[in-house]
């Protein structure tokens, strides 16, 4: 009896199905997803009631760029900080928007068929304009990054930013990874 309790404590990682996120799970919990019939989602999916038809986007690139060309300057990490709040709190104005901390992973839940095309945009610009782009990364095209948010909308594929075929090499240092509590 006491095997199987220790057992129950135990924890296990597996994927989830719709955001790909490698999650730690324990026993006792995978037990009850089942009763709950949730085999093969995050409970950030899970609680969000996303299905297939979630897009899911990241821009982490964008700050983890910044993290790495900036980080010995304290004053810019700040800013980067409030950059990173402010691109959370612009996104989640719009109610379908909903956003994973672990990840930085945004969601935009198409099944909610009343939202136009047009909102999504005009969410995803303002998310952009956060990083005050302009400034931090003038060489950047910015009208590359939305139209290729949107063909991925369009084929129904997820959308994460890679700046290395923008000609920028970022990497996720983990230092970022540590400051904003990535897993
Ligand atoms: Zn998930």
């Amino acid at each position: 009896m006491s095997n199987y309790k220790n057992n129950l404590s135990e924890n296990i990682y597996e994927r989830c199905c719709i955001c790909n996120k490698l999650y730690e799970i324990s026993l006792k919990s995978r037990k009850l997803n089942k009763k709950l019939k949730n085999n093969e989602t995050c409970g950030f999916c899970f609680r969000n009631n996303f299905s297939k038809k979630v897009f899911i986007f990241n821009v982490k690139s964008l700050p983890a760029f910044l993290y790495v060309q900036n980080h010995k300057n304290k004053d810019f990490l700040k800013e980067l900080n409030q950059y990173v709040s402010c691109h959370i709190k612009s996104g989640l104005k719009n109610p379908v928007f909903f956003y994973d901390v672990e990840t930085m992973n945004w969601f935009v839940d198409l099944s909610k068929k009343k939202i136009s095309k047009k909102e999504i945009k005009k969410t995803i610009v303002e998310i952009l304009f956060c990083f005050n782009l302009w400034d931090t990364i003038p060489s950047l095209n910015q009208k590359r990054i939305l139209k290729s948010i949107f063909q991925s909308i369009v084929a129904g594929n997820s959308f994460f930013l890679n700046l290395d075929e923008f000609g920028l090499k970022t990497s996720f240092s983990k230092n970022f990874v540590k400051n904003f509590k990535m897993c």
